[in-house]
């Protein structure tokens, strides 16, 4: 697992949310109550970078994570850029995990 921002329409009313969850899973319409929408578009929130002080910190959401996120500090850069190419770096490879 990781964690998801989800993106979601409702087919019955329209009305769109997000939610964020550790899956891309259905949601019912905080609207009109129509059952199991599926997200048309999710955000991977697995890794973040979260900056503190001049530090950027790479926080990611381990395997575990059910309903809360629950992030560890797993780097910490100088700069921006340099924690945007970890985390790209970091996604790749899971990527390449999964295939
Ligand atoms: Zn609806």
């Amino acid at each position: 697992m990781a964690w998801f921002r989800n993106h979601y329409e409702c087919d019955e009313c329209g009305a769109k949310w997000t939610d964020e969850w550790s899956c891309m899973c259905d949601d019912d319409c905080r609207q009109c109550g129509a059952r199991h929408m599926s997200p048309y578009d999710s955000d991977d929130l697995t890794l973040v970078i979260k900056e503190r002080g001049s530090e950027f910190i790479v926080l990611r959401s381990p395997e575990t994570a059910e309903h809360l996120p629950d992030y560890d500090e797993v780097a910490t850069f100088p700069s921006r850029e340099e924690a945007s190419a970890y985390v790209v770096e970091a996604a790749y490879l899971a990527a390449e995990d999964r295939a």
